[in-house]
């Protein structure tokens, strides 16, 4: 198989719903960077791997999936010609597990030593890193990346058990991830990220985000991210159903929470474990907290304002900026404010009570 036939399959295996689809166009797709959106290649080294996960395309025993390896100079050189026609300005490169993970992560970090030393390549790349490789071989891969992520793929030991025997987030995973933490300390502008599946191993919306939390605040992860489950044929879960996006949806909504707006996992409200699907998450906390509710609009400080359904930094930002012009009277003053009819609903102004809500019996302003 040539160069050219091998990358189009190993982009479109890399990204399981498009099994069927033979246009590379479709594997180029826009991540989040920290420099802002960029159009990425997702490419595997090697669609081998010698791991049997149960919901996973590229497991050893499923028959039906196409088996390719790709050698670093190859994949480089190939990348590197998409990215001089300026079809892609980023690489993301994932690998299934050969022969070991030390040998997998090499191969993986040669092709990035290839783009940079040889063609020069400064742009980015994001290098999925395999669990079991050695503190030295993690301490390249961050050298030559700019984003490096191991997936935890489950909330629990017991969980990701269920789904993938080999892989342990206790004895591997987890303290991969402290280790790159303490590494990145040394980088100012590198950073981890991890994946959590939604809807494999019956967790509930609280445990993962009671892992979110951990992996902000004390390992200081960018991001984490969250994949709704879809059952791929030839698998172990075929006959699993797939999880809701809005589900992931609202996951992600509280993540913010988590992140951003100085939430704790443990504030949240959940319905047995898990988050309404009905509300979003700061709307479901404060219909919950309406005694706090509602907050004048004037003298509330920023971190009440961003607690306030509808407000988030932006827009507490504008408020305190216009409130220290004049004192914001009446709705017309809060003109050109994004998602003003829900604000209204949970603040005053001036003392005055714009909105329709009122508290009754089951705690719901309206
Ligand atoms: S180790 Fe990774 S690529 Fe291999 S089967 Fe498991 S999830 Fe899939």
């Amino acid at each position: 198989m040539d160069r050219e036939k091998k990358i189009r399959l190993l982009a479109r295996l890399s990204v399981f719903e498009c099994e069927k689809d033979p246009d590379l166009k479709r594997h180029i797709y826009h991540a989040c960077t920290p420099s802002g959106r960029t159009p990425l290649l997702k490419i595997m080294q090697s669609t081998y791997c010698d791991r049997n996960c149960d919901y996973c395309v590229f497991r050893r025993d499923r028959e039906s999936t196409p088996r390719v390896y790709i050698e670093p100079e190859d994949l480089a050189k190939g990348f590197y010609e998409l990215y001089k026609k300026g079809r892609v300005s980023g690489l993301f490169l994932s690998s299934g597990i050969f022969i070991h993970p030390e040998v997998t992560m090499e191969k993986m970090i040669d092709t990035v030593l290839i783009l940079r030393k040889n063609y020069g390549y400064k742009g980015y790349v994001h290098l999925k890193l395999m669990p079991g490789v050695s503190l030295q071989t993690l301490e390249k891969a961050v050298e030559v990346a700019d984003r490096v992520s191991i997936n935890i793929e489950a909330p629990s030991e017991e969980k990701l058990k269920r789904i993938a025997r080999s892989k342990s987030l206790r004895k591997d995973i987890v303290p991969k991830i402290r280790e790159i933490s303490k590494i990145l300390k040394n980088y100012k502008n590198k950073t981890q990220i991890t994946q959590v599946m939604v809807g494999t191993s019956d967790e509930t919306d609280r445990e993962i985000l009671k892992g979110t939390e951990y992996f902000y605040r004390r390992l200081s992860l960018a991001r984490v991210y969250y994949s709704a489950f879809f059952p791929v044929r030839d698998t172990p879960m075929e006959n699993r159903k797939a999880e809701s996006r809005l589900r992931e949806h609202r996951l992600y909504q509280a993540d913010f929470l988590i992140k951003n707006y100085g939430f704790s996992a443990g504030e949240l409200v959940f319905e047995d474990g898990n988050l309404r699907l009905d509300q979003d998450p700061k709307t479901a906390w404060a219909l919950k907290n309406i005694h706090l509710f509602p907050v004048e609009i004037n003298t509330a400080d920023y971190e009440t304002l961003i607690r306030v359904p509808g407000i988030g930094p932006a827009t507490a930002r504008e408020i305190i900026r216009r409130r220290s012009e004049s004192p914001i009277k009446d709705p017309v003053d809060l003109r050109g404010i994004r998602n003003l009819k829900k604000i209204i609903q949970f603040v005053t102004l001036r003392g005055r009570y714009f909105g329709k809500g009122r508290v009754n019996t089951t705690g719901s302003l309206f």
